[in-house]
């Protein structure tokens, strides 16, 4: 008999298998109906060697100490600060807008005094900051609104800024520096020898069995288990019966090329020519020294896996109604992004999953990182499968700096 039933493999699943397992000596199965675990977050090395995020690039950033030294027990860091270059009119510019953005773009030599002034010049001061149209006009005026969000947000939305929540482009910010970098949080890196073998270290625990190729539905009536820890989709884990929850979903489109560097900047982002949103080019993300480069184009679409819940007023109404259903349900946690419908980061889904263990525990958060037994000293790979599983079991290269 199983304690917990989790189904799902991916940072909030696995962060929890881990805490009952490590931290409150509790048997564990942990399935996914992917082949893999490490969910959305998952790299493996491709044909020609390279180091790929196979859902597009995932990049490791936070401002709590907490979850950032939760994960360092799994996994030592390469420090890694991400940059961006938007490619608009025909160059290359910084994104987020900081002062260089505006110089390149306008041919113009401002300080950074003297681009405060030219935002409150172009900027359309509106009342209520409510949609992501808001956020952005209201800062940097339509002008910028128009080259470097509203198209970008269509394709990536299938919806309008003025459609969106706020929360949307307020993920990135208006700089009046020449800061050029992506996130400003206190702690950025990447693991350092990849997702995957952080989430195998997470997982390498005897209590821990782990069924690979598995849809929790094949199991759920056959395998004894006393609570379900539940990451899939919230909708459907009660059969659509509001209704689907609208999810944005991705093409990736992978190519390996055969030479050291493609592009000028890890990621570069195309907001309005292309049908593409962005091409990353994952040896800058690794560090990987390598003769051949691997690259990623992510096309925007409505049908496949779902990646992006969408927020808008419309969605959480939705969302609403599947939460009161999930709160009649005490024998079944709902944690991460689809589950809780909510567009969060990966340290922001490692958080929910600690503090939902402290609660499984009556624990406050802070006390639930802390190991009750030691870290398992060592490490038996491959991880204990259970039988019809591994869908990749080649083992990993270490070619990293
Ligand atoms: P997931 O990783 O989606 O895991 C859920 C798992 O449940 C999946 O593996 C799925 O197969 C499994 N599952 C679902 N239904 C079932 C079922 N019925 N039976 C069995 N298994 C099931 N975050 C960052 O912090 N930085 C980034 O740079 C970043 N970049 C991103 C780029 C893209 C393109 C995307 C899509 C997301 C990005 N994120 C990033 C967000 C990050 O991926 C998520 O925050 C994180 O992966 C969420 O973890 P999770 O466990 O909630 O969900
Ligand atoms: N965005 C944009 N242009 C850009 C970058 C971002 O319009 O060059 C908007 C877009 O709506 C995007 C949102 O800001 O979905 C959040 O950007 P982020 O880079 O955080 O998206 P993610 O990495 O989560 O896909």
């Amino acid at each position: 008999m199983f304690d917990y039933l989790i189904v799902g493999a991916g940072f909030a699943g696995s962060v929890l298998a881990e805490r009952l397992a490590n931290g409150s000596g509790k048997k564990v199965l942990i399935c996914d109906r992917r082949p893999h675990i490490a969910g959305n977050a998952y790299d493996y090395y491709n044909d020609e060697g390279v180091l790929i995020h196979k859902y597009g690039p995932h990049i490791f950033h936070t401002n709590s100490r907490e979850v950032f030294d939760y994960l360092g027990r799994f996994t030592e860091w390469r420090e890694y600060q991400h940059r961006v270059l938007a490619c608009v009119d025909g160059m290359l510019l910084p994104i987020p807008i900081n002062l260089d953005t505006i110089n390149k773009l306008y041919g113009l030599n401002l300080t950074a005094f003297e681009v405060e002034d030219f935002f409150k010049k172009v900027a359309e001061p509106c009342d209520q900051v409510r949609t992501s149209e808001d956020v952005v006009v209201s800062k940097v005026g339509r002008e910028l609104y128009e080259k470097f969000f509203r198209n970008y947000t269509r394709k990536q939305w299938g919806l309008d800024p003025s459609e969106l929540d706020a929360s949307v482009t307020s993920r990135v910010p208006t700089r009046t520096n020449r800061d050029d970098r992506y996130f400003t949080d206190t702690y950025q890196a990447m693991p350092k020898h990849g997702y995957t073998r952080m989430f195998e270290k997470m997982l390498d625990h005897p209590n821990i069995k782990v069924m690979l190729n598995c849809d929790y539905r094949e199991i759920v009536d056959t395998i004894p288990f006393r609570e379900m820890i539940y990451t899939g989709p919230v909708d459907a884990f009660f059969d659509y019966v509001y209704g689907k929850l609208p999810y944005r979903s991705l093409e990736f489109r992978h190519e390996t090329h055969d030479t050291e560097r493609f592009q000028s900047a890890p990621v570069v982002n195309y907001p309005n020519e292309q049908a593409y949103t962005r091409i990353t080019e994952f040896k800058y993300l690794t560090g990987q020294e390598h003769r051949k480069t691997s690259v990623v184009y992510e096309y925007p679409q409505a049908e496949g896996d779902p990646y992006y819940p969408i927020p808008r007023k419309e969605n959480a109404e939705i969302y609403g109604k599947y939460k009161t259903l999930a709160d009649a349900r005490p024998d079944v946690h709902f944690v991460g992004r689809l589950a809780t419908y909510k567009y969060y980061n990966m340290d922001q889904i490692v958080a929910q999953a600690l503090t939902e263990y402290g609660k499984i525990v009556g624990m406050k958060r802070r006390e639930a990182t802390v190991f009750k037994a030691p870290a398992v000293e060592k490490r038996r790979l491959p991880l204990t499968v259970l039988p019809a599983v591994n869908g990749n079991g080649k083992s990993l290269p270490t070619n990293l700096s």
